[in-house]
């Protein structure tokens, strides 16, 4: 068995570390034996739709969204949608998130389009979010933390990852935070996210590895520093919100 993950713009949407989620991903197959390969998806190239089981669309500033949505307005963008229909799955953080929603509207200047494959839509406010972010969801709580100005609001087709214990999350409004819509996530965890939210990291794989290999169970791995870093930045979020 084998994976493909393709990181979108990681030159452009690469901040607060969130290349990490694409090292926990890539790990968390190894230790199972599953080969990896992982392909930089950039402007300047052409997207192949056919190959990625999984993207991986990180943080960014608003200058690096503004040149990555005029670059998912072309070819690759039909080429990501395609892909996403054929049964990849995404795991998307913060502006990476916004713009797999249906647009982006900055503070200043106009709006920047986004994907439209998560029913969500994100305007910036005038206060950043910034600070630890816990969640509750179905199966753990979600750790991380949070530095944005936009405020993301779900449409009818998407559903809460989770609901906000610490922290704003998508809007500071509902007390949701991030979106999934089939088998797309998104998140305002930055941290980066996966190594301390091993539940979803699995998720996301087992997600990915359907699309070419069919259902997927995955051995379980012995999780108990990953455990305990989440344990952790959930207490210390809860001390010091
Ligand atoms: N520029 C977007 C915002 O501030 C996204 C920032 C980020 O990716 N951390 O909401």
């Amino acid at each position: 068995m084998d994976l493909r993950i393709a990181h979108l713009y990681p030159d452009l949407m690469g901040i607060y570390g969130d290349r990490g989620n694409v090292i926990a991903l890539s790990q968390r197959a190894r230790w199972r034996d599953i080969a990896v390969e992982v392909r930089a998806y950039t402007t300047g190239m052409t997207f192949d739709p056919d190959w990625p089981d999984l993207f991986f669309f990180g943080g960014g500033q608003d200058i690096g969204q503004d040149v990555v949505g005029a670059d998912l307005q072309g070819p690759n963008g039909d080429a990501v949608r395609k892909a996403i229909a054929g049964g990849a799955a995404a795991f998307s953080v913060c502006g990476g998130y916004q713009l797999l929603g249906t647009e982006y509207l900055p503070e200043v200047g106009d709006p920047i389009p986004g994907l439209g494959v998560l029913d969500v839509h994100t305007k910036a406010g005038k206060q950043r979010f910034v600070g630890n972010l816990v969640a509750e969801t179905p199966e753990g709580l979600l750790v991380g933390f949070e530095n944005h100005s936009g405020r993301t609001y779900l449409g009818p087709r998407a559903v809460p990852l989770g609901a906000v214990v610490v922290g704003h999350g998508n809007n500071g409004e509902d007390h949701t935070e991030g979106a999934v819509q089939g088998k797309l996530v998104g998140t305002y965890s930055h941290g980066s996210c996966l190594p301390k939210n091993p539940w979803l990291a699995d998720k996301l794989l087992t997600w990915a590895l359907e699309r070419r290999h069919g259902t997927v169970r995955l051995s379980p791995l012995e999780d108990r520093e990953e455990r305990l870093a989440n344990e952790q930045a959930a207490a210390v979020a809860r001390a010091r919100p």
